[in-house]
């Protein structure tokens, strides 16, 4: 059983809007145990509008319009779904009474066009439209000779998901085989995603009937894993089975076998162990500080960061000797570890993490940092729950502009100290 999202409207052919309800679409035919198969952005051309829908007819059992449904010369799914369906439009003595209604009580006129919202599709059923003017339509019906299911509905989300929600996913519920989805992630950072799909794809082949994709970006790769069956312990069973032979391959590799960020990660670990952190960034400005403290609860475990920018905040929280910066200069090794021991000491919290680097775009011009490339980031992370403190440091080459090694740099930091 698989589906077909079509959005209709020229803006979303444009740099400027999004197509977004079929993410929303995409997440209920889920919950359905409906896989979306296909999904078309075609603009207000009803040419093109009927292309798309004979293509979609052709190929998937559940079709779903968003959009174009409005009373003006560009909204043509009504037009577009007869045309490809081979049905007539009639108008709904209902709808143009309750449009009449509408219009009356808001004392505007009401325009000969807005009497096309009232165009159903013969055999169609309507929607009603708590938010606005134009009903939704669902059909049953058949396509070349397949049963196809068909929903037309408006564009604007808030009157798009309850819509979907109240009356389409309830209808499709009762009408489809009853199946269930299971979903499961796991998340790993900093490993290139071509190592992770070496090592993963000789066991997510195996099982066809769980859906595997990989996605990639900011320094973290996602395996996400769906599996579609008559039951949902059969379903879970079989995705839990394939994440598990995955989570042995990878080992360490993976920070959450299901779905947690690694902030949380961190934080759970902390909060398990009672343990705190402290931190105390330069070229990050605070961005580790902002990502642990993003999480509810942080404070259990999270006991604060500062930003010391400049040598002498670095002298004020991490007791950093400001000879050592002009010596060593702010973005090198020594100074990384007196701050993330400094931070440690002045906090008294079981670790400290201590960032300095140079995010660009201009390399170091300053002192004895000049000619140090920009990427260049120095780690402390120093441990003091143990009999002795022990820091280890990591020296790191990041690549790209400001923010992304702003990211990177946090994201090391917390997989370094994870680990
Ligand atoms: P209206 O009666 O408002 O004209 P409609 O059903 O004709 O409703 P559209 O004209 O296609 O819908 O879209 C109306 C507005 O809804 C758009 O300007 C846009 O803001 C939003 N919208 C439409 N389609 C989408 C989509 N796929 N994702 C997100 N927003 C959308
Ligand atoms: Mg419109």
């Amino acid at each position: 059983m698989i589906a077909e999202i079509i959005a209709a409207g020229s803006e979303m052919l444009t740099p400027f809007r999004q197509d977004t309800n079929s993410l929303y679409l995409t997440e209920g035919l889920n919950d359905l145990g409906v896989t979306v198969a296909f999904k078309t952005i075609v603009g207000d051309s009803l040419d093109h509008l009927t292309e798309a829908a004979r293509n979609a007819l052709q190929r998937a059992d559940i079709v779903i319009f968003s959009g174009g449904l409005g009373p003006t010369e560009d909204d043509l799914t009504r037009e577009a779904a007869a045309a490809a369906l081979g049905l007539t439009l009639h108008p709904d003595p209902a709808i143009i009474a309750a449009l009449y209604k509408r219009f009356a009580e808001r004392r505007i006129a009401i325009t000969p066009n807005n009497a096309k919202q009232a165009d159903i599709l013969d055999g169609a059923m309507l929607l009603e439209n708590k938010n606005g003017t134009a009903p939704g339509q669902f059909l049953v019906t058949t396509y070349r000779g397949k049963k196809r299911y068909v929903a037309l509905l408006p564009g604007p989300p808030k009157e798009l998901k309850p819509l979907f929600d109240e009356q389409v996913k309830p209808r499709l519920a009762a009408l489809l085989p009853t199946r269930f989805l299971a979903k499961r992630l796991l998340r790993m950072a900093l490993i290139p995603e071509s190592q992770v799909d070496a090592r993963t794809s000789p066991i997510y082949k195996l099982y066809e009937d769980v859906e595997t994709t990989i996605l990639a970006g900011s320094g973290e790769i996602q395996l996400h894993f769906q599996c579609v069956a008559a039951t949902l312990a059969q379903a879970q069973a079989r995705v839990d089975e394939l994440a598990e032979r995955i989570e042995r391959e990878m080992g360490d590799d993976i920070f959450s076998s299901h779905g947690e960020s690694l902030d949380e990660v961190i934080l759970l670990m902390l909060g398990m162990r009672h343990q705190t952190l402290a931190t105390a960034e330069s070229c990050t400005g605070g961005m580790l500080a902002q990502r642990l403290t993003a999480i509810p609860n942080s404070s259990r475990a999270f006991i604060g960061g500062a930003v010391t920018y400049s040598a002498s905040m670095k002298a004020l929280f991490c007791n950093v000797p400001p000879e050592l910066i002009e010596s060593q200069g702010a973005v090198s090794e020594p100074v990384a570890r007196a701050m993330a021991e400094g931070i440690q000491t002045t906090t008294g919290a079981s670790y400290g993490i201590g960032i300095t680097g140079l995010a660009g775009p201009g390399g170091g011009s300053q002192g004895t940092d000049e000619g140090k490339p920009v990427g260049l980031v120095y780690i402390g992370i120093t441990d003091a729950t143990g009999p002795e403190p022990v820091t280890q440091i990591k020296q790191l080459q990041l690549m790209g502009d400001r923010e992304r090694i702003r990211w990177w740099a946090t994201q090391h930091a917390l997989e370094l100290f994870r680990r």
